[in-house]
């Protein structure tokens, strides 16, 4: 692992720099979701202390695990309503964030708790069927709502996962879409600082469209099989 995550901060800065960016313009979310927490331990031991999950069920069991770390569990996947319980105990930021009826339910459940999290919009950039998002011009509503009704929910910025494509045009328009709409929704009040956007297989892309966030799993933790 320790192999494993060096060549990806290598790979981080050098498309820092290809793209004229700073080093540490782009910070790294690892991805730990189906991995154990023995994999998470050894992360945790080569200096990472915040992970991408993606079912509420799993960062339970993984924090309950390793209760005496000072983890920090970042929500990356779909999240259904009645599961903001949970994200309101367990969970420091979410980056799923795509509609007006969680919103509310994460504000009630974080006000009822007396918790604030940091959120990420998350953004339909691609056609593809299997992927989540609001949609790009629902956005400025949503902002909206978020502002006047969700005080509990910090909105950092925006949240998009590409198509899944070797064409890397196609790759490249969604990121750069997801900027667009950071650059003409964001505000003084609503600065949208981050871009959550690039995953293993498409990082380098996103980075040169101005991700400040890359979400990486496989290429650190390995191969992921799905048994649940
Ligand atoms: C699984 C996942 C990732 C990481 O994917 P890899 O290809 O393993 O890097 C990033 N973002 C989201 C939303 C994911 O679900």
């Amino acid at each position: 692992m320790a192999r494993r995550l060096a060549a990806v901060q290598q790979r981080i800065r050098e498309a820092c720099a290809r793209a004229g960016r700073a080093e540490d313009s782009v910070a790294l979310l690892p991805v730990s979701k189906t991995f154990s927490a023995d994999a998470v331990r050894e992360a945790h031991a080569l200096g990472l202390s915040r992970f991408g999950e993606n079912k509420t069920q799993e960062i339970r069991q993984k924090a309950a695990e390793l209760d005496a770390l000072d983890l920090r569990w970042v929500m990356i996947g779909h999240l259904q309503t009645n599961k903001a319980k949970d994200v309101a105990r367990d969970v420091a930021e979410v980056q799923s964030l795509d509609r007006i009826d969680l919103a509310d339910a994460l504000q009630t459940r974080l006000a009822a708790a007396g918790r604030e999290i940091d959120v990420l919009v998350q953004v339909k950039t691609s056609p593809e069927e299997s992927k989540f998002g609001l949609a790009p011009d629902a956005l400025p509503a949503f902002l909206a709502h978020l502002a006047a009704h969700c005080p509990a929910l910090r909105v950092q910025g925006l949240m998009t996962m590409a198509i899944n494509s070797d064409d890397s045009a196609a790759v490249r328009a969604c990121f750069r879409l997801l900027r667009e709409l950071r650059d003409a929704h964001r505000s003084a009040a609503v600065p949208l600082a981050r871009l959550s956007m690039g995953m293993s297989g498409d990082f380098e892309l996103a980075i040169e469209e101005g991700s400040t966030e890359v979400r990486i799993g496989s290429a650190i933790f390995g191969a992921r099989h799905y048994d649940h």
